[in-house]
């Protein structure tokens, strides 16, 4: 019999975390997966209600009545048994010498210091990823002097908060330089077949939580239009994100969820992982983003160098001393073929 048990946590973020996200308080909830064989393996749970997630006392009643399952919490068990399978054999998910590199986030534009960029590119990141949509064209205008002042590529994220009429004028005001160094614009407005075209035919386009709303064919192969997609081990099947951008010809984009440290390592794990199987389609990835609570119990444990992970403490993902001094609560117990 496997026995899932759960810690419910409640964090406040250090920064406002994307246009969207209208509270800084944030509610998820750890999983604890005791396998039938005395495996044991972490997860976390961080539901995005702005984006349609059910809240996570609804995640954790539907997989305790083992009805309809919620896919969000479906998707940590599964990150729970691959942890549980790497801590049976004693092994770190993280190897020092395959460190994945990543992009430096920036929350919050208006009050992020251009002195900074000479450090951060000294440190070796090769990217940034500004999530914008709150002054789109007073933002266009800190994105040219960065451009002005680096060669970092740019990742901009709108999480849907503009429309294509924003969109044309808000790439009317960038230079042309800040236009080479885009790397791509994620999830500019709702995804809409012909706009989408449209924003393509002036920057290229990444799809990150607009592609669950797409309702593509399956198996087809028609010609998409955006060029990068944007996958979260939290929510999808990592490895089904490799395939889909091989098959369309796209790259991939490897990001944390912004969730729990423990939801940042799984990232960091999955990514590592398709980066060794397809380098020439995965890019910098998003996953450092261990800054985003205050908690210190598991960030003490992570050691980060520039842009990329250098280890974390423990066996697994990591994290073995604070994820066994966590008040866990019974939640389900179930056979193998079960959930
Ligand atoms: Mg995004």
């Amino acid at each position: 019999m496997n026995r899932v048990s759960f810690y419910e946590y409640q964090l406040r973020s250090v920064a406002s975390l994307n246009a969207r996200a209208a509270t800084p308080l944030r509610r998820g909830a750890l999983l604890r997966l005791e396998c039938s064989d005395g495996g044991v393996g972490f997860a976390d749970c961080h539901p995005w209600a702005e984006f349609g997630d059910a809240d996570i006392s609804v995640q954790l009643q539907s997989l305790k009545k083992k009805s309809k399952i919620e896919p969000l919490i479906q998707q940590s068990l599964r990150l729970a048994e691959v942890d549980a399978s790497l801590r049976a054999e004693g092994k770190s998910a993280f190897n020092p010498h395959e460190q994945v590199r990543n992009h430096l986030l920036i929350r919050d534009l208006a009050q992020w210091e251009l002195t900074q960029l000479a450090k951060v590119e000294s440190q070796g990141f090769k990217a940034l990823k500004i999530k914008v949509g709150r002054e789109p064209l007073q933002e266009a205008v800190l994105i040219n002097k960065i451009t002005e002042l680096s060669s970092m590529r740019i990742r901009l994220d709108f999480n849907s908060s503009i429309d294509l009429t924003v969109f044309k004028k808000f790439v009317a005001s960038l230079s042309f330089r800040s236009c080479e160094l885009i790397e791509f614009v994620e999830d500019p407005f709702k995804f809409d077949f012909s706009d989408w075209t449209e924003a393509q035919k002036l920057l290229p386009i990444a799809a990150d939580f607009e592609f669950e709303h797409m309702n593509l064919k399956p198996g087809s192969n028609q010609l998409l239009p955006f060029d990068v997609l944007v996958a979260k081990p939290a929510r999808q099947n990592i490895k089904d994100s490799l395939e889909f951008c091989q098959t369309h010809n796209l790259r991939l984009v490897v990001t944390s969820s912004m969730d729990h440290p423990v939801g940042v390592a799984h990232a960091l794990r999955a990514a590592s992982e398709v980066l060794i199987q397809a380098p020439s389609v995965v890019l910098d990835s998003g996953c450092l983003t261990f800054d985003q609570y205050e908690l210190s119990d598991f960030t003490s444990q992570v050691q980060v160098l520039g842009p990329s992970l250098v280890r974390i403490q423990g066996t697994g993902i990591g994290f073995d001393v604070a994820l066994n001094s966590l008040d866990w609560q019974p939640l389900l117990n179930f056979s193998e073929n079960e959930v």
